[in-house]
């Protein structure tokens, strides 16, 4: 039973009201509210268990290296690793993807290889790989999609080649919501010997992510868009992989032994970790896993399907209503525009009613050259809203629209 009344009591913030208005939180994609378990959690951390990780005998820091640890274990669990030796933890996508690009290319690809991505990325699935191709010469190949925001999965085969390194794309799209077939896509890049990143920054809040099931070589993700707190994210990696893969910053945690005429690094996955982790952030990000998997991945995928399928069906009634993506898979992000109406002034004038919706490219600029727009409105949502949200957004849209009208 999803007794959402009880799980709104969770997130404070959703009390609140903007302009006078109660407030109607649709910018989900771009990041999450916190439950209340969350902030408390982070809170209780400070005041009672604060201590630098993993360098100290005392009490303190060893309780906190626990905390952090199991923190490892938990996002091992929620996304069903092999072992916490394939868990990094980064500042989120963005990061674990830079991570990924420099220290993958920089050890496994030369001048004319070549990086398989899609049309429908965010910039941090396309900029990571054209600073490679700037100092490396690693040549990007893009994934082309039909007018419903469907990859086109023939065109992909024929992309590869035997200069192909690397596969990296997006389980789901943040502009269109478009699941991509990701296990399928995975199976056919095996087949000709070359491992995938997912950027599973609009997947895993909402859907359960099995990486063995998938089998993903390479899945990241932040956790400030899965109802944990900002600057920590994930970055999953199978381990003979990433054992192949160089150190990507050096300092702290990271090393070995250090003497000026030669430096050793650590085991996985403190390799990867230089410098002082967001341990708070780690058992944070651990509380909001926890958070929704008592509530259930599928539960909440179940939920948010039918919201989405009501907000589609709400919004095509509306005139003049057009909206981007149209996949038979899709999640809970939906893009549209009305009209001549610019994007801008609709979240402008929406945000007066006191509805949260984001508005412009969306960090996918290629995406919107590909539909001839500069932006759009996207509606996403998240665990927490409601019918009447989605009510509200609808007769909000309206409004905006009859006023552009009279104009
Ligand atoms: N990838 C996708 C698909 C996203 O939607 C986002 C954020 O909107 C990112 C990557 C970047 O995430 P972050 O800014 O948390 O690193």
């Amino acid at each position: 039973m999803y007794d959402i009344q009880q799980i709104r009591t969770d997130f404070p913030i959703l009390n609140r009201t903007v302009y006078g208005k109660p407030l109607v939180y649709l910018d989900n994609g771009a990041t999450t509210q916190k439950p209340r378990q969350v902030v408390e959690t982070i809170m209780g951390e400070y005041y009672n268990t604060n201590a630098n990780v993993h360098r100290g005998v005392h009490f303190l820091s060893q309780q906190a290296t626990e905390l952090h640890e199991s923190s490892r274990e938990t996002v091992r669990r929620f996304i069903n690793a092999r072992s916490t030796n394939e868990i990094v933890f980064t500042r989120g996508t963005t990061e674990s993807i830079n991570l990924l690009a420099a220290t993958f290319c920089q050890s496994q690809m030369q001048a004319g290889d070549e990086v398989i991505i899609s049309t429908m990325e965010h910039h941090s699935n396309i900029v990571p790989w054209q600073l490679q191709a700037m100092q490396r010469g690693i040549v990007l190949r893009v994934i082309p999609m039909d007018d419903e925001g469907n990859l086109l999965q023939d065109e992909y085969e024929h992309l590869f080649s035997p200069k192909t390194k690397l596969v990296s794309i997006a389980h789901v799209s943040n502009v269109l919501g478009t699941v991509n077939p990701v296990r399928e896509m995975i199976a056919a890049a095996h087949a000709h010997g070359v491992p995938v990143l997912v950027d599973g920054a609009q997947s895993i809040p909402h859907m359960p992510v099995d990486v063995q099931a998938l089998d993903a070589d390479f899945y990241v993700f932040s956790g400030h868009k899965v109802y944990g707190p900002t600057g920590v994210g994930v970055l999953y990696g199978k381990e003979d992989l990433l054992d192949k893969l160089p150190p990507y910053q050096g300092g702290g945690e990271m090393i070995q032994h250090v003497s000026f005429e030669r430096t050793t690094f650590n085991e996985l996955p403190f390799k990867f970790e230089a410098g002082t982790p967001d341990y708070i952030g780690t058992t944070g990000l651990a509380k909001a896993l926890d958070y929704v998997s008592a509530l259930g991945m599928d539960v909440i995928a179940a939920y948010e399907h039918e919201l989405t399928q009501y907000a589609l069906r709400r919004l095509e009634e509306i005139p003049d209503m057009r909206i981007f993506g149209q996949a038979p898979e899709r999640g809970g992000v939906i893009s549209f525009l009305v009209g001549r109406i610019h994007h801008f002034d609709m979240g402008t004038l929406l945000d007066r009613l006191g509805i949260a919706v984001r508005t412009g490219h969306h960090c996918a600029q290629p995406l919107m050259a590909r539909l001839g727009i500069e932006g759009t409105v996207r509606a996403s949502f998240g665990l927490y809203n409601t019918k009447e949200e989605v009510d509200a957004l609808v007769a909000g849209i309206d409004r905006v629209r009859r006023m552009f009208l009279n104009s």
